[in-house]
């Protein structure tokens, strides 16, 4: 056997040394990937909605960001009765609108009823009678649902002081950051409090946040006691005669029965710094993590009590249901829903529309499906 040329040696570790460099790259690609995207792009979804333009009447945001949920419920053509009423099952288990609630949902609709209709109309009928439903539960879920006044200043000439709860990581600094963008360009003055010192960055984070938005931010310093900044945020809107003042909590602390018993204690020091503080008190959600919602909401129900609710991560999620779930089971109205990273991906609530969008109703109904909802 010849022993190899010199130039065939080199040649052959250059070339073992590009490959193991590609499969290098490829690796590292591959892993900054699912590491820095949002779970939305990990899972191959479309781009949340960026810089969101319309008007959040218009309801084409939600249209947009329910796209997975609706994907649901085109079922397509079913000629049997029994068949369409399991494909309708299936679709609002899925898309996370609970067991009991899919049940009464569609036990309400009168299937003798859609039965005499055209086949080709049954679909259709069967998905307005259901989206009556929803609708009338989001309706019973909370007054002023039509969320685009919200929130509005009380009239006493003090700060209105909203207060975000929830878990770690479901974007309460970001909706705090949203919605302070939306007041400001509303007209009113804002103070961001920096309420979550559990984590080092958490106020670094809100503080970036209100640099941004050239909003004035109260923080404690390292280690300060998070009630004693709230208190000190609303003593200041107060002397300053600001409209709005936003509170921002922690998700987590060494267990959750101290969770609990620290937001109980900010809740009483907010009232010292000012009686009828806060003025709302605002459960926000990742509706990422489905029927989850419902348990963290009656955890911080009953800990704190509730005035509203934020539903964040809507973008890219195939869940829109547990919307409905969570406004009915907690008898809490929904203010705004989160479709994005960015400061504008936020939009008010309104119950017809989001329904209209999960369920993928036309918006020129050739079947008027009134009669096929029964008042059970
Ligand atoms: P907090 O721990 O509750 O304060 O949560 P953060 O506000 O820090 O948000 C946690 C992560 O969720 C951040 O990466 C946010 O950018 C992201 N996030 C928040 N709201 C939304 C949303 O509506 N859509 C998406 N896709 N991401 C969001
Ligand atoms: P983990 O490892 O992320 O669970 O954090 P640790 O349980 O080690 O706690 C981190 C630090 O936060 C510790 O030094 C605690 O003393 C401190 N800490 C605990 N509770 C509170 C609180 O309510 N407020 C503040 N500011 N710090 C706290
Ligand atoms: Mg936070």
């Amino acid at each position: 056997m010849d022993t190899p040329a010199f130039e065939d040696i080199v040649f052959g570790i250059g070339t073992f040394g590009l490959v193991l460099a590609f499969l290098w790259l490829a690796l590292r690609r591959k892993r900054s990937e699912t590491q820095e995207l949002p779970p939305s792009h990990a899972a191959g979804s479309s781009a949340p909605a960026h810089g969101n333009t319309e008007t959040p009447e218009s309801g084409s945001s939600w249209w947009k960001a329910l796209s997975k949920t609706r994907s649901r419920f085109s079922l397509g053509p079913k000629t049997e009765i029994k068949e369409l009423q399991l494909s309708l099952e299936e679709a609002c288990l899925v898309s996370d609108l609970g067991v009991q609630n899919t049940a009464e949902a569609l036990s309400k609709l009168s299937w003798t009823e859609v039965a005499r209709l055209p086949e080709d109309a049954r679909l259709d009928a069967s998905k307005r009678a259901l989206g009556i439903t929803l609708k009338n539960w989001l309706s019973e879920a909370g007054q002023g649902l039509s969320s685009s006044e919200w929130p509005s200043r009380g009239s006493d000439g003090e700060p209105y002081v909203l207060w975000f709860v929830g878990v770690n990581g479901v974007g309460k600094t970001t909706s705090i950051a949203k919605l302070a963008s939306e007041l400001k360009s509303r007209g009113f003055s804002v103070l961001l409090a920096a309420g979550d010192t559990f984590r080092a960055a958490a106020g670094e984070q809100l503080e970036t946040w209100a640099e941004r938005l050239g909003i004035e931010c109260v923080r404690g310093a390292a280690g300060a006691d998070s009630s004693s900044v709230l208190f000190d945020a609303i003593q200041s809107a107060r002397a300053k005669k600001i409209d709005f003042v936003l509170c921002d909590s922690a998700g987590r602390l060494h267990n959750q029965s101290q969770l609990m018993e620290a937001l109980a204690k900010n809740k009483r020091v907010m009232a010292k710094a000012l009686s009828s503080a806060p003025h709302e008190t605002l459960l926000v959600l990742d509706a990422h993590t489905g029927q989850n919602m419902l348990a963290q909401a009656k955890q911080f129900q009953d800990a704190v009590g509730l005035s509203g609710l934020i539903l964040t991560k809507l973008d890219g999620s195939a869940r829109g249901g547990a919307v409905v779930a969570v406004a009915r089971q907690t008898h809490t109205p929904i203010r705004r829903l989160g479709l994005g990273e960015s400061e504008k991906d936020f939009t008010s609530f309104e119950a017809g529309a989001f329904v209209d969008a999960l369920l993928g109703l036309p918006e020129d109904p050739k079947v008027l499906s009134e009669g096929l909802v029964q008042s059970l």
